[in-house]
């Protein structure tokens, strides 16, 4: 790391531990060399153990957009319906990749800084025959944490054939997301995100009734790069190390990404998920020990990935960002249209929380309180 590197504690792409780094500068490999084959396949069976499923992996060179495209090119058929549990920014863009396929698309909407009222999902599901419903895990424009479980269990119920897609680039790999037990069908992220390998990796896993719901499609898919039918035979050659092609993988984010599964996989699930919970509480603890105010509405709907959080009154980003710059920490600031100039976005996930001797998040709290400071702030 250089002298000169300042923290990027934004909610993605976050900081990368220097072994995940070291994968990715190593000489050129053919992407179906004998020693590469078993690194992709082995990638393919350590995104179960993290997703927690069974399904089918797809890891493809692209960023975490692309796993909205493969969702709904893959499962959406032209005039069939989908609902969006939206949470804000990500939850309006998934809608709109939706529509670009054809489908007719409802949102369920709510105030700014809440989750979705599972009540109102299954009002929506009253309205009409949903063939899937998508969830925004964790929506990085607003921090707020949605109720996953709830949601799926609901849809298993209501309409037990509707499919559930989780948008958890936010989320997987810190947030608690137990794809098979919960039921949901397709999960995705991209590789910069809680996986803490460099940006360019699409990482998804679909279930077997969301496998089948491909399979069964009646009009072609209608693209051709995020195609299922292109890479499903791709992923089952590299499952079974034999060598195949059909677009050339990012072998050195792929060499990256077997690194960050193995060390994310080998510490178990369950205590990743719990040292985010910890330390996001530590975290938001002290900001609102301070008077600052967080945006979702409640720590119940408050994401463990990364916090949300207002600029105090009187103080804006131009004041504060920089001087948290200047400090050696990068913070992001607002997205959510509806309120951007008013709050900033500080991310805590992956080797922030699960190495805290590297004081990452002790050194952009001080790095706020001294912004602040700076900024005449009455604590
Ligand atoms: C970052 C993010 C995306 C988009 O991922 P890209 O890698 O930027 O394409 C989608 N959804 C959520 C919730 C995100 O945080």
């Amino acid at each position: 790391m250089t002298v000169d590197h300042k923290l990027c504690m934004i909610p993605g792409p976050i900081e990368f531990h220097e072994d995940v780094l070291n994968a990715m500068a190593t000489p050129a490999c053919s992407h179906v060399d004998p020693t590469f084959i078993p690194i992709f396949g082995e990638c393919i069976e350590l995104v179960r153990k993290a997703f927690l499923t069974s399904g089918q992996p797809f890891i493809i060179c692209g960023s975490g957009t692309l796993g909205w495209d493969m969702t709904a090119a893959n499962l959406v058929e032209a005039g069939e319906e989908v609902l969006v549990c939206n949470t804000g920014y990500f939850g309006d863009r998934f809608g709109e990749c939706f529509e670009t396929y054809g489908a007719k698309v409802t949102h369920v909407r709510c105030p700014i800084g809440n989750a979705t009222a599972v009540e109102d999902v299954a009002k929506a599901l009253e309205s009409k025959t949903f063939k899937l419903v998508s969830i925004t895990q964790v929506d990085t424009s607003t921090g707020v944490l949605n109720r996953v479980k709830e949601i799926t269990k609901l849809v298993k119920e209501k309409s037990p054939n509707t499919l559930v897609a989780v948008d958890g680039v936010c989320s997987i790999g810190a947030e608690e997301l137990r794809m098979d037990e919960w039921g949901v069908d397709v999960a995705l992220t991209a590789s910069q995100k809680a996986l803490g390998v460099p940006p360019g990796l699409a990482v998804l896993a679909a279930s077997k009734k969301a496998i089948e719901a491909f399979q069964n499609r009646s009009t072609p898919v209608p693209n051709y790069y995020a195609n299922w039918t292109r890479w499903l035979p791709i992923m089952n050659a590299y499952e079974s190390r034999k060598p195949a092609y059909f677009a050339t993988p990012a072998v050195q984010l792929v060499k990256a990404l077997h690194v960050a599964l193995k060390q994310l996989t080998g510490r178990g699930m369950d205590n990743v998920f719990e040292a985010h919970r910890v330390a996001s509480k530590k975290f938001k603890d002290t900001l609102e020990s301070w008077g600052l105010k967080l945006v979702p509405t409640s720590r119940d709907v408050a994401a463990n990935t990364m916090t949300a959080v207002y600029y105090p009154e009187g103080i804006a980003a131009t004041d504060l960002l920089p001087k948290i710059s200047a400090h050696g920490v990068v913070a992001a600031g607002g997205l959510h249209v509806e309120i951007a100039p008013k709050y900033f976005r500080l991310g805590h996930m992956s080797i922030s929380v699960l190495e805290q001797e590297r004081g990452h998040l002790d050194t952009t709290l001080k790095a706020v309180e001294n912004a602040l400071k700076e900024n005449s702030y009455n604590f």
